[in-house]
């Protein structure tokens, strides 16, 4: 199976992108910007013409994509940032058009599984990835296994809760945590702290996660408290997850997590104080090594198993 040719897709919400992989080795990729407003039968046809682009040369296709993915029965059940997928039966569709295997699986766990193999979690049985960005997501490979759950949807981090009557998610419950770190949420926390401040983020007309992690290198006070406070509750949801799953390493990917020491040092001296037993277990909290080729290099593992 390693030395077959398959298609890799990554579906975000912004961008979609191809690879064409053997063995772990891209070999041909492309990318182009997600139609989400377009709805279903747009985006989904921005799918096929990826599929087609590779098709004569590949034994099969993964496909990664962002929302309550059944990876088991190969239908989208639902995706916040692609408007119209809901009960997809996207396996199905494609297999039968294209006549090659075809299997789907949430877009972070595709990560997870790409960054297991090739990245950051090469070598280790546990471990358990976050993508920090507008959205909070989680994904485990735990003893050697992927971790997908009764319905495809385990490791959904960013709606367990840190705070029992926190402020509603979107999800349906409140307190979640990605109701505080997600990226809105961050740039909101900023605009609240740099009021009545001389902090350098009143300089710009629209703050964004990069920007205030800039200012935050420079020195300023108040975005490097944003990144603190920020850091605090990713470390108590990373607290939960060791005590939970006791993984080897714990892998903080996503846009946001790209602001670097001052975020993973609040993340670590939160989870120094909470886990359990600290002091007896062996664990790394490690930023990702493949960036953007994860999600296709997961999903091409994911489709070859
Ligand atoms: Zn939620």
């Amino acid at each position: 199976m390693a030395q077959k040719k398959f298609i890799g897709i990554d579906v975000g919400g912004t961008n979609i992108k191809a690879a064409l992989v053997k063995n772990g080795k891209i070999l041909a990729h492309l990318r182009t910007p997600t139609h989400a407003a377009g709805g279903f039968k747009s985006s989904f046809d921005q799918i096929r013409a990826a599929v087609t682009a590779y098709i004569d040369q590949a034994a099969g296709i993964g496909i990664g994509i962002a929302g309550l993915i059944d990876s088991r029965t190969g239908v989208v059940r639902y995706s916040p940032n692609l408007p119209g997928w809901n009960n997809i039966q996207l396996a199905s569709m494609l297999r039968n058009e294209f006549l090659k295997p075809v299997k789907i699986l949430n877009d972070v766990n595709a990560f997870c599984l790409g960054e297991w193999q090739y990245g950051a979690g090469k070598g280790y049985n546990n471990v358990f990835l976050l993508t920090l960005g507008t959205g909070v997501g989680g994904a485990a490979v735990v003893e050697g296994v992927p971790l997908f759950g009764a319905n495809g949807f385990a490791g959904e981090l960013g709606h367990s809760v840190i705070h029992e009557n926190g402020p509603k998610c979107p999800c349906g419950n409140r307190g979640c945590l990605e109701r505080y770190v997600g990226a809105r949420h961050l740039v909101a926390l900023a605009q609240k702290k740099m009021k009545g401040t001389r902090s350098s983020l009143r300089k710009h007309q629209e703050l964004s996660p990069r920007l205030i992690a800039q200012e935050a290198k420079k020195g300023d006070k108040t975005a490097v408290a944003v990144f603190e406070e920020i850091g605090y509750y990713v470390g108590v949801g990373i607290s939960n997850i060791i005590v939970l799953f006791d993984p080897d390493v714990i892998i903080v990917s996503g846009g946001v997590a790209k602001a670097g020491k001052v975020l993973t040092d609040a993340i670590k001296k939160t989870v120094a104080q909470r886990v359990m037993g600290a002091e007896f277990r062996k664990f790394k909290i490690i930023p990702p090594r493949l960036g953007d080729d994860a999600g296709v290099l997961g999903a091409v593992y994911h489709a070859s198993k």
